[in-house]
């Protein structure tokens, strides 16, 4: 019997190294190819703003225009809908008579409730779920998903030592576009026309994304990683690759490997090793998020304790704005909204600021990445969130950053609070006391 597959592209927008669209090539004799769009991720509703903001629209356009391109080279094509997948994916199976539905393995929580939703209308089909986001598959970790150890630092020392799964060679051949058997109403997203965001140093796509690896392996910059990586601002003082590795342009096995060849050619050292420690952050927080689901989210966090915390609007509002007393907390918001992206460090101080300064719940800060984030990545996210509000994957209760020795530290001559104007509205927290006078 010919078998007919359907492939649900999500975070893994690339040809190269994509084991799980090459599970699909190698199992079926025609295809059709989908990304749906939520329509939450665009739309407001009447309790919250779009998830995704224009700037991160932006990039993931480009890397969908760039994947349609290449799927259309290879005689395929992609649907790009926009929607609910619970409702699009079953349309679509019945539509073509699919035989297979495949994916990457996603630590979404909506993504995996939709793909179970989907499986229990398709219950003739067969369902394949592959691991194209992470280092390791998942039956490669040393230990069942259920152990997953508690912390980064007990997870690194289990892991350490194993070898992650090596690349594949790039896609050369898809099977043919499935036939449609029935009529469907597909929701196609039009996606060229432009959209109005200052322009970036981040292009959405793989051939940006295989152009960093290689511009930023051909140089020096990786011996000298762990020095610089702390820097506040530089393009070239951290890898850069988090948008890419975000979207799925750029495969981290692919970057491991490459990283090995920099290791073999040019040094070993300890910058070299650091990179890959931080790919192991990333790692253990994808795993942790597949371990912990819906728990991600919850504002007692996966330690399941109870924050002394609550919502304070015209913080909230300041604190997005750069308008807080702290002008280094100012210069890492405005940066963050004008660019779509904030250094590590930028990120650990504003979110302490936020959770401890300001005494708002984390969930809205995390909430607030989730939209401006150019690498919004679900699991990195909500992960460190939880981590640095006392919640999450870590023994010490939250992270207290003083922001005056930060400043002191990372931008001794000031140049950085200059650059992006945190000293300008410097404002006082609030404008109202508890019983609402003007203070
Ligand atoms: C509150 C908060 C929210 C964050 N949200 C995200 C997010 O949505 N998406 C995201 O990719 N990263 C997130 N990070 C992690 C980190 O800040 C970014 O990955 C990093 O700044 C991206 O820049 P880079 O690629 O130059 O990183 P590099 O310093 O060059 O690191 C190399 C890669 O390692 C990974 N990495 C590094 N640090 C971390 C970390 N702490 N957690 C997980 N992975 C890490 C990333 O994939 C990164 O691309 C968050 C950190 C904090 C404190």
């Amino acid at each position: 019997m010919a078998r007919t597959g359907l492939f649900w592209f999500t975070n893994d927008l690339r040809l190269h190294d994509n084991p799980a669209l090459q599970r699909a090539v190698a199992s079926v004799d025609s295809l059709v190819c989908v990304y749906v769009l939520e329509s939450r991720s665009v739309s407001p509703s009447s309790y919250s703003a779009p998830t995704m903001g224009q700037p991160r629209y932006q990039f993931l356009r480009q890397s969908l225009l760039e994947l349609q391109r290449d799927l259309q080279k290879l005689g395929q094509k992609l649907f790009v809908v926009q929607g609910s997948a619970a409702s699009i994916l079953p349309s679509l199976v019945r539509a073509v008579e699919a035989t297979d539905v495949f994916r990457s393995r996603h630590a979404g929580w909506y993504e995996n409730r939709d793909w179970d939703y989907t499986r229990t209308k398709c219950a003739d089909c067969a369902f394949h779920t592959i691991d194209s986001h992470t280092l390791f598959d998942l039956d490669a970790l040393p230990f069942d998903l259920a152990e997953l150890p508690a912390t980064f630092t007990r997870f690194r020392k289990q892991i350490e030592s194993a070898t992650p799964s090596a690349p594949i060679m790039p896609l050369s051949y898809l099977p043919p576009p499935a036939r449609f058997r029935s009529a469907v109403q597909l929701p196609t997203l039009r996606l060229l026309g432009s959209v109005d965001v200052a322009a970036s140093q981040f292009q959405g796509g793989e051939a940006a994304a295989l152009a960093q690896l290689e511009s930023y392996f051909s140089a020096d910059l990786p011996a000298n990683y762990k020095q610089v990586r702390n820097a506040l601002a530089g393009w070239d003082n951290s890898t850069k690759f988090s948008p890419w590795l975000a979207n799925g342009n750029l495969s981290v096995r692919e970057l491991v490997s490459r990283l090995r060849r920099f290791e073999q050619e040019v040094t070993h050292n300890d910058s070299t090793y650091w990179i890959y420690f931080e790919l192991l952050w990333r790692e253990f927080f994808q795993w942790h998020a597949h371990q912990h689901g819906v728990r991600l989210f919850s504002v007692q966090g996966v330690k399941r304790i109870s924050p002394v915390t609550s919502f304070y609007p015209e913080r909230y509002q300041k604190w997005i704005a750069g308008n807080t007393p702290y002008s280094l907390v100012n210069a890492c918001m405005r940066e963050l909204s004008a660019t779509g992206y904030l250094s590590n460090r930028g990120r650990q101080i504003v979110a302490s600021c936020f959770v401890n300064e300001l005494g708002i719940d984390w969930r809205y800060g995390a909430a607030y990445f989730e939209q401006v984030l150019l690498d919004y990545d679900v699991a990195s996210n909500w992960g460190n969130w939880q981590y640095l509000a006392g919640v999450g994957a870590d023994v010490q209760p939250k992270r207290h950053f003083n922001l005056e020795k930060q400043a002191a530290t990372f931008d001794p001559d000031g140049a950085y609070i200059a650059r992006w104007q945190g000293n300008q509205n410097l404002l006082p927290l609030d404008s109202v006391d508890a019983a609402d006078w003007p203070v």
